[in-house]
């Protein structure tokens, strides 16, 4: 069921909200983000929240709710589902007045509740994507835009065509920045737990400060660097964090197999862990 806020009201199914002359249709000022209720538990809800105003901000948008004011809405639409619902959590603001430039105070806000269960810790396969991330002269990388996503669907058209389930990205200087939509991590073949540091070309995810921070209150330090394309054929694991799957394990990259190894499990344990508490 999707379970849509939107001008004070709640609608169910796929809820219409926009006019052909909307900035957010004809040139792309959209943002939204994504958060999880995950039976009745609502994990890092006011970052995702505050990730929301942080994003329209930053493509001139003034998101028209306050985070308590968006918090106070998703617990009324979670209440609405069963108790041990898993689903998603979508809130969004566009721009419906202007022309290139968007009216800061004529945006929208949207808020789309769905079920979707948390993915298994099956393991996925990815590719090296032949695509680039941008860095932020080039795309609103500092923001979670709709219009980035156009990228994000070619490069897992691409890997879906080459028989993965997804893809990684290198930035324009050639490193290794994340999966199409999800963060990245790897352990070295000497054990070493790695990720990408933030340099401006990927987003910051929500999930992956969360699991740097419980792997590190269990005393494993997370190095936060530059990445070459060369340690993932001999990474020993490599897992992805993000809203939707959490922590997931890559059990292929390109043709270097791996199990689903022991520190993508235990991060799991901790998130869920961790999901109990909030
Ligand atoms: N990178 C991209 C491109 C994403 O779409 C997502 C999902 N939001 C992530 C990383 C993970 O971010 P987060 O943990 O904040 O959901």
């Amino acid at each position: 069921m999707y379970l849509t806020y939107y001008n004070g009201e709640w609608t169910e199914g796929n809820t219409p909200l926009v006019g052909a002359m909307d900035h957010s249709v004809w040139l792309g000022s959209s943002v939204f983000d994504g958060a999880r209720a995950l039976h009745g538990r609502l994990p890092d809800l006011r970052p995702h929240l505050q990730r929301v105003i942080d994003s329209a901000d930053k493509l001139g948008m003034r998101c028209p709710l306050s985070v308590d004011q968006m918090e106070a809405l998703v617990r009324e639409g979670v209440a609405k589902f069963p108790p041990d619902a898993e689903l998603y959590i979508r809130p969004l603001v566009f721009a419906s007045e202007g022309f290139l430039i968007p009216v800061p105070d004529k945006a929208s806000f949207v808020l789309t509740l769905f079920d979707a269960p948390l993915p298994p810790f099956t393991g996925f396969s990815s590719c090296l994507s032949t695509l680039r991330r941008p860095d932020n002269s080039m795309a609103p990388t500092d923001a979670k835009a709709s219009a980035l996503y156009a990228n994000t669907s070619r490069a897992l058209r691409e890997a879906k065509a080459r028989g993965f389930d997804n893809a990684i990205l290198l930035d324009a200087a050639g490193k290794v920045t994340e999966f199409a939509s999800s963060n990245l991590f790897l352990v070295t073949a000497d054990g070493v737990v790695v990720t990408p540091a933030l340099n401006g070309t990927f987003l910051a995810g929500i999930t992956r400060a969360r699991v740097i921070a419980l792997l590190a209150a269990e005393g494993v330090q997370v190095q936060e660097r530059s990445v070459q394309v060369e340690e993932l054929a001999t990474a020993r694991e490599i897992f992805s964090t993000g809203n939707y799957g959490k922590v997931t394990p890559c059990t292929r990259f390109e043709a270097h197999e791996m199990a689903a190894g022991p520190v993508a499990q235990r991060a799991r344990e901790l998130y869920l862990a961790f999901t109990e508490t909030t």
